[in-house]
Order: C-alpha cells, then structure tokens, then sequence
C-alpha cells in the first residue's frame, strides 16, 4: 500500500456514531440455485430438506453508514434492472455519495454494478480490493472496473487497517482472495455459501463455481464455526430473504 493511501486511511472515519446497514437486493425476483449446481451433496440430502426444485438464493449488495461515511459492499451484476442505483435513492443516497466501495472478489455478479458504459457509477469512491484476489486473476488490470477506477482503487493486504475500522477477513478458496468484511458485531460474508439450506447442513457441498473446491469447504466451515462461536450476525450475497443470518 502506498503511504498516499495509508495516511488517507490514518485521517479518515474519526466521528463514532450509530452503524446502520440497509440490504440492496439486486434482482427484483426471488432466486433459486438449482441443486445440480453443487457438488458432495450426500444421497436425500435434498429431498430431506425440500429444496429439490431450487435451494432459495438471492444477489444482494450492502449499504452501510458509518462514521458519517457511506460505504457499499459489492455492487451486483449491473445489468438493466439491476437495482442497486434505485435502492440507494430510496436510501437518499446518490451514486456519487459514495465514500467507499469494499468488493468481496472479482466475479461480474458483485462488480458489474461499479461500471456503466465504460464509466465509473462511483464517482467519488476508493475501492478496496484484497491484494491476493487482484493478483489471482491473469485479466485483473484489463477489468472495466480496474480501468474505471484506476486511481482510486487500493490493493490491501488482509491484516491491513481499513477506514472505519473495517476488518478483512480472508475466506479463500471461492476465488484466490476472496474476502469477508467485519463491521463491529456484523459480517458481510461474500459467496462463502450460495445455497444456505444446504451449506449449513452440510458445509462440504461447494457451489460449482468455488475455484478451489476443497479450500472454499474449509473456508466455509471455519466461517461457520466462528459465526456460532461469537454469534455473529451475517449477511451474505446470495443469502435468501431477509439476506443474514443470527447464528
Ligand atoms: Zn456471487
């Protein structure tokens, strides 16, 4: 990290005030995972638990006020009725209010919404990327995203200090960096399960699309053991209605 960046992060998010968290569901239709999307699902796993016709799922961005700062966790696929743009207004937020992008890992459903027509939506925002998930990805810098945001992007290393005491929590396997992000006593939990009727009941079944399939098991597993052992609440980006978890 440049010390540009770390001296921007030292002077920022000094006023404590209450942390609000509004969900920005993407799609406007309820969606489903269908069970042949994942893989080690144990024989009547499905039927036992009634999902056989697609295991409830969403696509869900995170707004969150802290520190008189507006911060967004993702930005959703970005395509014509996303809805990420027209639930910030509802918010009284404007694209251009945003302080801070933090993005959990580099697929299209949670970075397509940081660009329109080549152009940053985000015009005034930093955006944080896990160092290890830009550097996992051979077409990191030919990325729309990349290019859109070119000097106001900063590659953290995972035990780096974030503005407004934001943690980084590395969930590897789903991609090479991908990361959770801890605000106080909430985490936003990236694609660490896609299927949560499943994934809970058997942490071992991996969306089809986890890269490292063994590594996103045990990402998985440690993320769930240490969600029930400080009882966390979770949001997650494909979690179903209401989009967290109280574990
Ligand atoms: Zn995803």
């Amino acid at each position: 990290m440049s010390m540009a960046a770390v001296l921007f992060i030292a002077s920022s998010c000094v006023n404590v005030t209450k942390t609000e968290v509004h969900v920005l569901p993407d799609s406007p239709a309820p969606r489903v995972m269908m069970p042949a999307l994942f893989t080690n699902v144990p024989d009547g796993l499905i039927d036992e638990l009634g999902v056989k016709d697609g295991i409830p799922s969403s696509l869900c961005s995170f707004l969150v006020i802290k520190d008189g700062k507006e911060i967004l966790i993702d930005s959703g696929n970005g395509v014509a009725d996303s809805q990420l743009v027209p639930l910030l207004e509802v918010h009284g937020v404007k694209p251009e209010d945003i302080d801070y992008v933090f993005i959990t890992h580099l697929h299209g459903d949670h970075i397509g919404g940081m660009v329109k027509d080549g152009k940053a939506v985000f015009t005034n925002a930093v955006v944080y990327i896990n160092k290890d998930e830009h550097a996992g990805w051979d077409n990191a810098r030919d990325m729309d995203m990349m290019k859109a945001y070119a000097d106001r992007i900063v590659l953290f290393d995972a035990d780096d200090k974030l503005p407004c005491s934001i943690k980084a929590v590395k969930a590897y396997g789903h991609t090479p960096g991908h990361t959770m992000y801890r605000i106080d006593d909430v985490v936003f939990a990236g694609d660490i399960m896609h299927g949560t009727a499943l994934q809970l009941a058997n942490p071992e079944s991996c969306a089809r699309f986890d890269q490292n399939q063994d590594q996103a098991a045990q990402a998985r597993k440690d993320a769930i053991a240490s969600f029930k052992a400080e009882g966390m609440k979770v949001y997650g980006m494909h979690f179903p209605a209401p989009y967290y978890i109280q574990f």
